[in-house]
């Protein structure tokens, strides 16, 4: 989803144009050699991914084939749950979306925001409509939103948007970090987005095989494969080194589409040294007006993942890059969820509405980019992660203590970050159950934070103690 640059400025010319940041042939090769493989070279892998180093190419294809193995999935899942857990501790990080508009250049068979879908009301939220539905999230307790909006030329009112979220304050709310999903900007946009405080970027190739993508995206300046291929290029060469990428899991064959992002990730790590800070990997979902997947289409669809295939791919991620973080999204149901929390996934979004204005009731309107399958509100999300024995966070520290790019990759890959994420989501969660928690959430939460704060090594346990007091007593916003 997105906007995307009317004019290609000379410096944005493509300058990797020779170089393969995804080897279809080479993919193929190790998606055959992995349906060969025995039992002993699958346990192999799976044992060498504990150590946390990551998976070549090939050793993540074998795993992606385990899909009729069912014991072979329930190793890879335990895995990922200890990996995810060496490296981030128990701590489940949450965000909202946040769409600003459903107009759109780009006509994606699988997206009701595409442009031919002439039944849908198309709208921008004006600075006000932005300024209300902030304040709704934040009266939930969310300070990490992900701002979505359709690709348009105007791309300043995106700025815009960023600048009024950040700006939006309701009694102890305020949104700490926006993270944007926007169509692939040129580099001065990149500058732009940079110079106003964006979280990550996040942009999703969708399907990394070229002929489906081009059929998927007949027109519009999404039909260009390379742009959006080196959208994150553009994004580390003007500065911003904290990225997301991501697959539309359905489009095409599962297996192809994770290999190459995985593909993709150690492109980016080995060129930049740096890694995608989190890959999300959705499932295709009803999507009104479209082509692929309205109520008539979607089932037809040969590519679709069974559950069983779904949760391998989230395992094998883990395994293949054990620093990324792991996004889980609500088009998920509340059942896989709950499964997935404890099997390598660090980032969940909750309470979310696709819909542009959506979190004003009043306004609601039935206009979603595609349907969600978890509703809840976020206390019950946050309190079912709880029951799950994690710990749930707000946490938005290290992009506001200058660690993104190389800084958190040094932090991320020997494991060493969660000794920052366990004491900030033990501070982030105590203001969201002293300022939005329901009773029960919050009885079931503090039980949960003691437990957890006694796991602190001793000297950050005594500091963090001292911080929840200063919380107690009305301070806000501590975080190391
Ligand atoms: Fe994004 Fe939908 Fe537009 Fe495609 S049609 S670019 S998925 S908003
Ligand atoms: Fe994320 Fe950094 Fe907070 Fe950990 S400490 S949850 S990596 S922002």
């Amino acid at each position: 989803m997105c906007s995307h640059p009317v004019i290609k400025k000379p410096q944005d010319k493509i300058k990797w144009s020779n170089e393969k940041i995804i080897d279809e042939a080479f993919i193929w090769q190790a998606l055959e050699a992995g349906r060969r493989a025995g039992t002993e070279q699958v346990k192999w892998i799976i044992t060498k991914a504990l150590e946390k180093k990551g998976l070549s190419l090939e050793e993540t294809a074998v795993l992606l084939c385990q899909d009729q193995q069912p014991e072979r999935l329930s190793e890879v899942l335990e895995a990922a749950r200890r990996i995810k857990e060496e490296i981030y501790g128990k701590r489940l990080v949450f965000f909202a979306p946040l769409y600003i508009g459903n107009q759109c250049v780009n006509n994606c068979l699988y997206c009701a925001y595409r442009r031919d879908h002439r039944g849908l009301e198309r709208r921008t939220l004006s600075p006000g409509e932005i300024t209300r539905q902030v304040e709704i999230l934040e009266d939930q307790g969310h300070k990490r939103l992900l701002m979505v909006a359709g690709d348009t030329p105007d791309f300043q009112s995106n700025l815009e948007a960023l600048k009024t979220i950040y700006a939006t304050r309701k009694n102890q709310g305020e949104i700490r970090r926006v993270n944007v999903n926007l169509a692939p900007p040129t580099l001065d946009q990149f500058r732009e987005l940079k110079a106003v405080g964006i979280g990550t970027y996040q942009c999703f190739q969708e399907t990394y095989h070229r002929m489906t993508y081009q059929y998927m995206h007949p027109d519009g300046p999404k039909a260009d494969y390379f742009w959006r291929l080196t959208v994150m290029d553009r994004a580390f060469q003007a500065g911003v080194d904290d990225v997301s990428t991501g697959v539309l899991l359905g489009l095409f064959d599962y297996r192809f589409d994770v290999a190459a992002l995985v593909m993709h990730g150690q492109y980016l790590d080995k060129r930049y040294g740096v890694g995608p800070h989190a890959v999300s990997v959705p499932r295709l979902r009803v999507a009104h007006g479209t082509p692929l997947c309205d109520d008539n289409t979607l089932e037809a669809n040969k590519y679709l993942l069974s559950d069983d295939q779904f949760k391998l791919v989230v395992g094998v991620i883990r395994l293949a890059l054990p620093y990324t973080g792991l996004i889980l999204t609500t088009r998920e149901t509340p059942a896989m969820r709950q499964e997935l929390f404890n099997a390598g996934v660090s980032q969940v979004s909750a309470g979310s509405q696709t819909e542009v204005g959506g979190y004003n009731r009043e306004d609601q309107r039935p206009a979603g980019q595609f349907e969600i399958e978890d509703r809840r509100p976020l206390d019950e999300v946050v309190r079912n992660v709880v029951e799950s024995g994690n710990i749930p966070s707000f946490c938005t520290a290290c992009y506001r203590k200058g660690r993104t790019g190389e800084v958190i990759m040094d932090l991320l890959k020997p494991g060493t970050i969660k000794n920052y994420c366990l004491p900030n989501a033990l501070l982030t969660f105590k203001e969201y159950l002293m300022d939005y928690a329901s009773r029960g959430t919050r009885e079931a939460g503090e039980k949960q934070l003691a437990g957890q704060l006694m796991g602190l090594e001793e000297n950050m346990r005594a500091e963090t103690t001292r911080r929840l007091e200063r919380l107690e007593n009305g301070e806000r916003d501590l975080y190391f």
